[in-house]
């Protein structure tokens, strides 16, 4: 079946979904109230010394009061919540993940079953994404690449509370001069010229996105109108480039954000020159370095995180059976054909980044081959505290850098009087070894607590 039918026909029964009579509303969480969250380290999401044995109050979906536990006294009609003995920080923020897969290894057998299964499944798909990542303790979210109506319809009801997720920022389609392959099967847009480009950021910015993908193979004319047309529909533009030529195109068309630069490129990095140019703009670079390159050595070494028990207690058994299957043979994917090249430079792409003083943002690829929601973002921390960030750098760049390259700092990205309430809480001390972040027991988004172990 061609993608496109395969889009139209999901886009049909969404159609008719629409016309069922609603769903009870899932119950997501205690209502939001009064809280206080009692006792941990807190990280602020400022590069500035942790508070030891902290309080935070939530009134509504704000946090209303921050400080020293000893010197806050909890009102009597606030629910306490005790964090004593962990680490409270803002909720973490995805800036690149992919909700129509699940990492599963080839996107060529995985589209295609999707759709075999019926109607509503990519849908489905999303859905257990969403509540991953979440879960993995990522509050809010950027989707970079899915059909436009299952994208806006998850999204939505994410934000009436009907689903589990992250606050979700989707970009639908992506818009690329390349055809075939991926985009097909991701359903992205193919253009063919600059005015058509410029013309589909204009009908998604008219149904509803909220960020633009500029994939691969674009034009620097074409980067221009993205970025032109975009902001003036007051939406930011990510671009997924490589080649350096692509990355100075995206750079000085005002692309915002340049996203996998520094990641699973076979050419040597870039030149100073260009990283040079990107730090003098404050450009945001997101890397995506522990997909592909960072992701296979990492299973060779552990192959048995391909079957982490929380795989299969997310996935219905049949995604899950697929997925495992597809992982069968996961050294001969496709997807790695290039990884003993990527080998090579992956460091030094990293690094060069790191060093410079680049704006980082944290954003994973996630949902990509062997890639999981469940734990993508904390790999990625992982590869840039590897590769010389302090931890409380990629702290920040997971959470305050994070909600400014959204747009959303006056609402999102620490733990402040005024802010939403997205407040997580890992066992552990990040700050000392960073896949503490893998190991989130509470989750706390706009003043409801939607997960918790403790409790
Ligand atoms: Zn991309
Ligand atoms: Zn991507």
């Amino acid at each position: 079946m061609r993608a496109v039918h395969v889009w139209r026909a999901i886009a049909c029964t969404l159609m008719l979904m629409a016309a069922l009579p609603p769903a009870p509303q899932a119950q997501l969480g205690a209502k939001s109230g009064k809280i206080a969250l009692v006792g941990g380290m807190l990280l602020d999401g400022y590069e500035a010394p942790p508070i030891h044995h902290a309080a935070v109050l939530i009134d509504g979906e704000r946090i209303v009061r921050v400080g020293r536990a000893a010197e806050i006294a909890v009102p009597a009609d606030y629910q306490v919540i005790d964090t004593s003995g962990r680490t409270m920080m803002p909720g973490m923020i995805e800036l690149h993940a992919h909700l129509i897969i699940l990492g599963h290894g080839n996107y060529g057998t995985w589209f295609p079953w999707v759709v075999k299964q019926g109607p509503g499944t990519l849908v489905k798909v999303m859905e257990i994404s969403a509540r991953q990542l979440l879960d993995a303790g990522v509050t809010a979210a950027v989707d970079l690449g899915a059909p436009l109506a299952e994208s806006l319809s998850v999204r939505d009801r994410v934000n009436r509370g009907e689903l589990a997720g992250p606050r979700l920022s989707m970009s639908g389609p992506w818009i690329t001069r390349a055809s075939g392959g991926m985009t097909a099967q991701f359903g992205g847009i193919t253009v063919t010229s600059t005015a058509q480009a410029a013309g589909e950021v204009e009908r998604l910015a008219k149904a509803g996105v909220d960020v633009i993908k500029a994939h691969s193979g674009l034009t620097r004319d074409d980067y221009q109108a993205i970025a032109d047309t975009a902001h003036r529909h007051n939406l930011r533009v990510h671009a997924h480039v490589y080649a350096e030529s692509d990355v100075r195109n995206a750079l000085e068309t005002g692309i915002d954000v340049l996203t996998h630069a520094g990641s699973a490129g076979t050419a040597p990095p870039y030149s100073q020159q260009m990283i040079t140019d990107i730090v003098n703009a404050g450009r945001p670079v997101v890397i995506t370095a522990a997909h592909r390159a960072w992701i296979y050595p990492d299973t060779a070494a552990f192959p048995e995180r391909l079957q982490d028990p929380q795989l299969k207690k997310d996935f219905p058994p049949a995604i899950y059976a697929e997925v495992q299957n597809s992982l069968a043979n996961w050294r001969a994917l496709g997807y790695f054909g290039r990884t003993d090249r990527e080998m090579v430079f992956r460091e030094r792409g990293v690094k060069q980044f790191v060093e410079s003083g680049t704006v980082l943002g944290m954003g994973t690829d996630s949902g990509t081959p062997m890639n999981f929601h469940t734990e993508a973002l904390w790999r990625e921390a992982k590869v840039h505290v590897d590769m010389g960030m302090p931890p409380i750098k990629v702290i920040s760049a997971l959470t305050r850098v994070g909600a400014s390259i959204l747009g959303k700092q006056r609402d999102l990205g620490t733990v402040e009087p005024g802010k939403l309430a997205d407040i997580i809480v890992v066992r552990g001390n990040p700050l000392y070894d960073i896949t503490a972040l893998g190991h989130v027991e509470t989750v706390v988004k706009g003043g409801r607590v939607v997960k918790s172990k403790t409790q």
